[in-house]
């Protein structure tokens, strides 16, 4: 079943790390004039409202955005910009990485959005039906990979952002990078996994390495310990990395774990090992 929500995590200090780093991967597309397209394989709704019942039960943002609103944010302007254009004042609507990627769409740009759940597919419908740049996608985002590839526009992004509300879903990941290299092996792929344990990073590191990615980059950023049972932070693998994005991403590190860690906090950006 689907029973993941995710209107309960939204803001919270996995969010922020993936949804800066999206900013630094956008920021390179936009660096062309030439236009790109963004396949955004795991939607949700597009925004959360941080003062929802769900959102209000857990606070998560707490931990998470809370912190980085209001200040300068100088490794990812653009993801404090979007956040700003949500909330005048105080913090009430967070963006999602459609809106993310929604706001920085030029006129030629694409955004192709999946969403499996069918009232989450709905409003998310509903919220973009006016842009015409922005397609949404009521369907199983993994398929799409096989079905959408490649863009016309032969550059751009893969943004794959899974609940791992299922045990197979480390499977589904590497059958997806098989796929999606096959169909369009020059297309940067990002996907997010948490962090409890080691493992889960490994293991999409080394399908991405498997699927036949010539270079794979992973970013993990944890504001607080790994003990191997609670939720410490996330990470990142980035398939056909952008040029330099790993600077960036060491900034962007840091600045985080000033904003969000305590004094267990850790991070790291590296290349995966190649075949
Ligand atoms: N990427 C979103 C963001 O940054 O705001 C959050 C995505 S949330 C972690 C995962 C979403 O994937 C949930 O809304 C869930 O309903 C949806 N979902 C689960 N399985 C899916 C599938 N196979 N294809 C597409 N969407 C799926």
């Amino acid at each position: 079943g689907m029973n993941y929500r995710h209107a309960f995590h939204a803001g919270n200090h996995t969010e922020v790390f993936k949804h800066a780093a999206l900013t630094l991967i956008l920021e390179h597309l936009l660096q062309k004039p030439a236009p790109f397209a963004v396949l955004d394989t795991h939607g949700g709704i597009g925004v959360y409202d941080l003062c929802s019942d769900e959102a209000m039960r857990t606070n998560e943002r707490d931990a998470g955005v809370n912190r980085i609103f209001g200040r300068p944010l100088l490794s990812a302007p653009r993801y404090l910009k979007t956040l700003e254009s949500l909330n005048a004042q105080s913090l009430r609507l967070y963006p999602g990485s459609p809106e993310l990627v929604r706001q920085s769409l030029r006129e030629k740009d694409r955004l192709n959005v999946c969403e499996l759940h069918p009232e989450d597919g709905w409003l998310l419908k509903e919220r973009y039906r006016k842009d015409r740049r922005v397609s949404v996608h009521q369907r199983d985002g993994y398929e799409a990979i096989g079905a959408m590839l490649p863009p016309p526009e032969r550059r751009g992004l893969v943004f794959i952002d899974p609940p791992f509300e299922r045990k197979d879903e480390p499977d589904q990941i590497a059958a997806a990078l098989q796929a999606g290299n096959r169909r369009w092996a020059t297309g940067i792929y990002a996907i997010w996994y948490p962090i409890k344990d080691a493992v889960l990073g490994d293991c999409i590191a080394a399908a991405a390495t498997a699927a036949g990615f010539n270079s794979v980059l992973r970013t993990e950023f944890c504001p607080y310990r790994r003990d191997g049972v609670t939720l410490a932070g996330s990470g990142l693998i980035i398939c056909n990395p952008p040029w330099r994005i790993d600077d960036r991403l060491r900034g962007l590190c840091e600045e985080l774990a000033a904003l969000l860690g305590g004094k267990h906090s850790s991070w790291s950006v590296e290349l995966a090992p190649g075949r």
